[in-house]
């Protein structure tokens, strides 16, 4: 099983979680058509996509992926923030604490805090063991036993967004916004550091800021950290999610 990232920021986030026999698809907010063409299996091998919140960047395309035959797998307020009209038999509203099965797949959801509903996913497959999947979120507090990947929001550092408002590149307004809705570094190693990663083998950094993050040094202090391997989901990058 690898995980494929098509992209992990506000301008889209979207990734495939795929091996040789079926995919998920976590999150809407790349093309279908990138994620056709980065899929080495046929569309109807996707056996659905979970999407964590209403956000543009993680549902905007919600209707053409459900128009492609993939299942949408996302709470009411997705739906109700972008109706998918004629392909409404594709849509299923998901609950915090239910579990799901798609293909090999299990899949139960959890709340985050942001300034809209937003669900985590836990996924489970034979092929990776469980991974922990959260974003947008300011915080996450949940001890989650027997990970085996987790992709975490790690979205930006107080010293570069008080820096950027200092400067007027970020205002006032949007700066309050992202303290209140997105992971800070220190959020983001608490939340790591809340549960046992004894049997963690990767570490997926997601959603980094275009603005208020630096890659290099926030991928340095995770790894110093956790000891893990730690990767930035960037466009196109692949990681090895085996168990
Ligand atoms: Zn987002
Ligand atoms: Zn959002």
């Amino acid at each position: 099983m690898k995980l494929k990232v098509l992209g992990s920021n506000s301008s889209g986030n979207c990734y495939i979680l795929e091996n040789e026999h079926e995919a998920l698809i976590i999150e809407a907010g790349i093309s279908f058509s990138r994620v056709r063409s980065a899929l080495e299996l046929k569309p109807s091998l996707v056996v659905g996509c979970l999407v964590s919140h209403k956000h543009g960047d993680h549902a905007r395309h919600i209707e053409m992926y459900a128009k492609s035959g993939i299942n949408i797998l996302a709470s009411e307020s997705v739906f109700n923030a972008r109706p998918i009209g004629l392909y409404r038999e594709m849509g299923i509203v998901i609950e915090p604490g239910n579990d799901y099965v798609l293909g090999d797949f299990s899949v139960s959801a959890f709340t985050l805090h942001h300034d809209v509903p937003c669900l985590g996913f836990l996924i489970d497959h034979p092929d990776t063991g469980l991974i922990a999947f959260v974003t947008d979120t300011c915080s996450c507090d949940y001890i989650i036993p027997g990970l085996n990947h987790i992709i975490v929001e790690c979205n930006y550092s107080t010293d570069i967004l008080e820096a950027n408002i200092k400067s007027g590149q970020v205002d006032h307004i949007r700066g309050s916004r992202v303290l209140l809705t997105h992971m800070e570094l220190e959020a983001c190693k608490k939340t790591l550091l809340l549960n046992d990663l004894g049997s963690v083998r990767n570490i997926v950094l997601a959603h980094l800021s275009q603005d208020n993050s630096d890659a290099v040094r926030f991928r340095g202090e995770i790894t110093a950290l956790t000891g893990k391997n730690v990767v930035v989901a960037e466009k196109d990058t692949e990681i090895n999610f085996k168990l």
